[in-house]
């Protein structure tokens, strides 16, 4: 991976606000601050991870990625440019070099459509194919991803979750993007399913030169698959890093307790642990200064009231923490 290049995305500044009243007899407008103030870039060919609890604006980030939602504030730059300042033709390019694996594919793959017409659906929108020749790429598609042929006439029930998703990653597929976003795309599978469906996207990525970002509640569904990852705590970036100093010598105690949730196979390498209390804050009302600052054992009066910046340790390594850990 060629670090020197200009990034193949690049997100400055990045909110989402969404606004609600805050009480039925009141006028006053509040903000739910569902990513607030973002700033990462991705290179052509690696795999960002992104992870925190639910509710802290992870699949908000990924549907402004994929130009689903208007941002707040703040650019997305993919290859180069502002994606705010293109054209429509320029948009509808971009739009195709952008999908999408979900979580659930059996919520989003129309239970009444057939597997050749759900992966095929795209390339009718978007390309002007013959039916045969549609047929053919649906075919290519299917066997990329893993799937027999004699699969295209079947209904999303008759497959198993792993095939689901596997149909979910082909229709994906089918217009050659560049940026695929997994939004919880293992979640819901069973753990040695999960492996396969790993595996299978990170053959395609080999094959292809994706670039994959991939959200996740925890450490260990990001783990083996990205190249760096970013800790959101609240909709901000807490910590970003690559995946082994991340790993190994985190800064904010909120990666510390993500990680300590990952279970450590040898006992001799047990390391402290630090475990998270209560639930992740109300959104629309965080804490004040450090956001984590509720629920950190290692909290100061100044965390109370002072927000901290990311600063740069190093190796690309960034946290915002007025205490950061320091190695073990
Ligand atoms: P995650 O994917 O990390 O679980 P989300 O990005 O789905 O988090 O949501 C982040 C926050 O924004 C949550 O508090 C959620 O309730 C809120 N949110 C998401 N979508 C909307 C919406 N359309 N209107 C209001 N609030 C929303
Ligand atoms: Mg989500």
């Amino acid at each position: 991976m060629a670090l020197d290049t200009a990034p193949l995305l690049e997100v400055k500044g990045l909110k989402k606000y969404y606004p609600f009243k805050k009480g039925m007899f009141s006028s006053e407008v509040g903000y739910v601050r569902a990513v607030d103030g973002l700033d990462f870039t991705v290179q052509q060919g690696e795999t960002l991870g992104i992870v925190g609890e639910s509710g802290c604006g992870k699949s908000t980030v990924g549907q402004l990625i994929l130009q689903l939602l208007e941002p707040t504030e703040g650019e997305i730059w993919f290859q180069g440019k502002d994606v705010s300042t293109l054209g429509k033709s320029e948009l509808k390019q971009a739009r195709r070099n952008l999908q999408m694996i979900f979580q659930d594919p059996y919520s989003s793959l129309n239970p009444r459509m057939r597997v050749e017409d759900i992966v095929g659906e795209p390339l009718k929108i978007f390309e002007r194919y013959s039916k045969k020749e549609r047929r053919e790429k649906v075919v290519e598609l299917l066997r990329l991803v893993g799937l027999d042929t004699h699969h295209l006439s079947r209904h999303p029930h008759e497959f198993s979750g792993g095939q689901r998703q596997r149909i979910g990653i082909a229709r994906a597929l089918a217009l050659n993007p560049k940026i695929i976003v997994c939004d919880e795309a293992v979640s819901a599978l069973d753990v040695s399913i999960q492996s396969q469906i790993l595996n299978l996207l990170r053959k395609l990525q080999n094959e292809l030169g994706l670039t994959y970002i991939f959200i996740a509640h925890g450490l260990p569904a990001v783990k083996h698959i990205s190249d760096r990852i970013a800790v959101m705590y609240l909709g901000r970036i807490v910590e970003l890093a690559d995946r082994d100093t991340l790993f190994a010598s985190p800064k904010h105690p909120y990666t510390k307790a993500l990680l300590s949730a990952v279970p450590i196979p040898d006992p001799l390498l047990r390391k402290e642990r630090i475990i998270l209390q209560g639930d992740l804050p109300n959104p629309a009302a965080p804490p004040s200064g450090c956001h984590f600052h509720t629920r950190c054992p290692y909290a100061q009066p100044v965390c109370e009231t002072k927000s901290p910046e990311l600063m740069a340790y190093g190796g690309g390594q960034v946290a915002a923490c007025h205490f950061p850990l320091e190695a073990e």
